[in-house]
């Protein structure tokens, strides 16, 4: 937890020598508090003060990533327990479970679909982030070639799981040059398990079937040199897993208690009676950090992904396109030039009504911070001169043999005024609701054939 100015500035020296270009020590231990100032700015703080001020300063979640080929899962470093407080930062990675007894053909065939699956959700490509590899056989050499398997079928990031800790490390051999995730330690191998992750430099989990035992475990292998732990709590039903799961979450950033201050992992497919599906999107709200899910099925993944998605956007920064002029079905200088704002679904909207009507046309995307057009108008952000400056600066004339511009229905009331900001110009007032655009765009600027 945070230190108060108060806090800080009892562990300062307290002699008010001016040497950190503050008046005084409090005056320091102010800005410390608000994170304006750097402690190295005062020489003469005592080695345990600082230890103590670093200590506070650390995230209360440590940040653990596992990599493999340049593609990175992290999970932790989150600071809030509700998204609305500010926002969460790491989306819990989602990794498809493999066992090593399906098979050098199946897992190929298992890995190959789930590795190419990528679906387009509003410019923004989805998909599975890893595979857990699971030693369900029990036999290291058996282990080792299924995770040789799914290497040669994906270079995404690996969770090994390994009931014990030979046979995890014939595993880790396979794995080597990647940082997997092992998983996982108890009380019977931790120190075996711990041994194994220190040398290959891999994070640790650590399972307990309570939050004091588990807290005791991370505390001893914290001790033995392995700073990047996981967390498996074994908590597998909907009511309990949210119990667990919030506990940990809520001792680690309003208690600061760091022996659980890690990141989560869940295997919402362990429980009984539960629905994988629906328990994994309970995990993503609250609070795992990573996922591993039994079955690959594009149609109960894409609502997860997509409510990962929605869950882990800053929601004070709207999820925007890129301002410009945007072609459509290969329009030509003939092609009617529409204008919109740069807030992604508002653009995806226009964009996919247009493109599947297979008219020509070209889509002038206005810089609105991110606004829908009502929004960005009421707000002052889409108006005729934001509109008349986007036609210009992205050469739009250059590009169209006319003069018109059509604007959405919502803000018709800015057509006067935009004909007197680009002058010359006849700006047509389009539909109010993107899904009208084919048939407007039908009646309004001719036949298809005529106007191509
Ligand atoms: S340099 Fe250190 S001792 Fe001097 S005023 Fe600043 S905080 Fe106080």
């Amino acid at each position: 937890m945070a230190l108060t100015g108060l806090q800080i500035y009892k562990l300062l020296p307290q002699t008010n020598c001016k040497e950190c270009g503050h008046p005084t020590c409090l005056a320091f231990a102010m800005k410390l508090a608000a994170k304006q100032a750097e402690l190295a700015l005062c020489p003469y703080v005592t080695e345990s003060a600082k230890a103590q001020l670093d200590a506070a300063s650390a995230p209360p979640i440590r940040l653990v990533a596992v990599s493999c080929n340049g593609s990175k899962v992290e999970a932790g470093n989150e600071t809030v327990l509700f998204r609305h407080e500010k926002t969460f930062y790491h989306k819990p990675g989602l990794f498809i479970r493999v066992e090593d007894t399906l098979g050098a053909e199946g897992i190929k065939t298992k890995v190959s679909e789930a590795d190419s699956y990528l679906v387009d959700y509003v410019g923004i490509k989805l998909g599975v982030d890893g595979f857990a590899v699971e030693a369900v056989s029990g036999d290291g050499a058996k282990f080792a070639e299924a995770v040789g398997a799914v290497r040669a079928a994906s270079k995404k990031p690996l969770i090994l799981i390994a009931p014990t800790p030979e046979v995890m490390a014939e595993g880790v051999k396979a794995a080597s040059g990647t940082q997997p995730l092992l998983c996982a330690a108890d009380e019977s191998n931790w120190q075996k398990m711990a041994e194994i992750a220190k040398s290959a430099k891999a994070p640790l989990a650590v399972k307990a079937e309570s939050l004091d035992k588990l807290a005791g475990l991370t505390e001893e292998i914290k001790k033995a040199g392995v700073e990047d732990i996981v967390l498996d709590p074994l908590a597998y039903g909907y009511g309990d897993s949210l119990k667990t799961l919030t506990q940990i979450r809520r001792l680690a950033l309003k208690k600061n208690f760091r022996a659980l201050g890690y990141p989560i992992i869940a295997f919402p497919s362990n429980g009984a009676g539960v629905d994988e599906t629906v328990l994994a999107a309970q995990h993503i709200a609250k609070y795992a950090g990573f996922i591993v899910l039994n079955t690959f099925d594009p149609a109960t993944l894409y609502p997860l992904l997509v409510l990962r998605q929605n869950i882990y956007t800053d929601p004070q920064k709207p999820i925007q396109v890129q301002p410009g002029l945007y072609e459509i079905n290969s329009p030509t200088a003939d092609s009617p030039l529409m204008v919109t704002t740069n807030f992604s679904i508002t653009y995806f909207a226009v964009n996919n009504e247009v493109e599947g009507s297979g008219w020509p046309a070209w889509l002038l995307v206005a810089d609105a911070e991110g606004m829908s057009v009502l929004t960005a108008w009421a707000a002052g952000k889409f108006d005729a001169d934001r509109i008349a400056k986007a036609v210009k600066s992205t050469g739009a004339e250059g590009k169209i043999n006319h003069k018109r511009l059509i604007l959405p229905g919502q803000v018709a009331v800015l057509s006067g005024e935009l004909e007197e900001s680009l002058a010359g110009w006849e700006i047509m007032v389009g539909p109010k609701e993107a899904v009208d655009i084919p048939n407007y765009l039908k009646v309004m600027w001719g036949e298809k054939a005529g106007s191509r």
